[in-house]
């Protein structure tokens, strides 16, 4: 079983659970129609990552830069820097057919994670940046989110549960795209001003 950190503890999450669409202008930047409800999908325990590596067998993979949680007792109790990793051409195939998306979203490296800090304050002045070397690709946080980080726990619990140390995914703002080995990604994870996680990864 794969790990997360929170601070030095290691976490075993079973699950992660993301949800897609959650920004307006990352809708837009895809073509995407704006969901009516909720649109959610898991990667499994076998995606999660600590290191950013390039899937073998592909020739383009995309990042999303997400803001994530670890959930326990159905709460936020950290938060750290994601990357949602996509085959965003598979991906595209199997939206057209209806087909579920695990091929692009839930193969093995496909959660990337910084370490995560411990965090029992108020989400809503969260925000995430994505740098690729050393140019900003994304930039957005909570006040751009379509669905708020505590709604969208409360709508997973409609139908899922968390186990404790599972990690939620809150979406990915504008700026998605491309990326090749050796690129330095540096993500952080911000609470207005103050930086409260800041992760560099060296493509793989
Ligand atoms: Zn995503």
């Amino acid at each position: 079983m794969n790990n997360i950190l929170i601070d030095d503890k290691e976490i075993k999450p079973s699950k992660v659970v993301c949800i897609g669409r959650n920004y307006v202008d990352h809708i837009k930047e895809l073509n995407n129609e704006t969901p009516d409800n909720m649109v959610f999908f898991n990667k499994p325990n076998s995606s999660i990552s600590q290191e950013l590596r390039f899937p073998k067998n592909f020739s383009s993979c995309h990042y999303e830069a997400e803001i994530s949680f670890v959930i326990e007792e159905n709460s936020i109790s950290a938060v750290g820097f994601g990357l949602d990793l996509t085959l965003r051409e598979v991906q595209s195939k199997l939206k057209d057919k209806g087909l579920p998306w695990e091929r692009a979203k839930a193969f093995d490296g496909s959660a990337v994670f910084s370490h995560f800090v411990p965090f029992n304050d108020s989400v809503d002045d969260l925000s995430v940046e994505l740098y690729i070397n050393g140019e900003l690709k994304q930039k957005g946080g909570v006040d751009l989110m379509i669905n708020k980080p505590l709604d969208i726990i409360k709508e997973v619990r409609t139908f899922m549960s968390f186990e404790d140390g599972d990690i939620l995914m809150t979406g990915t703002p504008s700026g998605v795209g491309k990326y090749v080995v050796g690129d330095i990604f540096v993500g952080k994870i911000l609470k207005g001003d103050k930086v409260l996680v800041e992760a560099r990864f060296e493509t793989l």
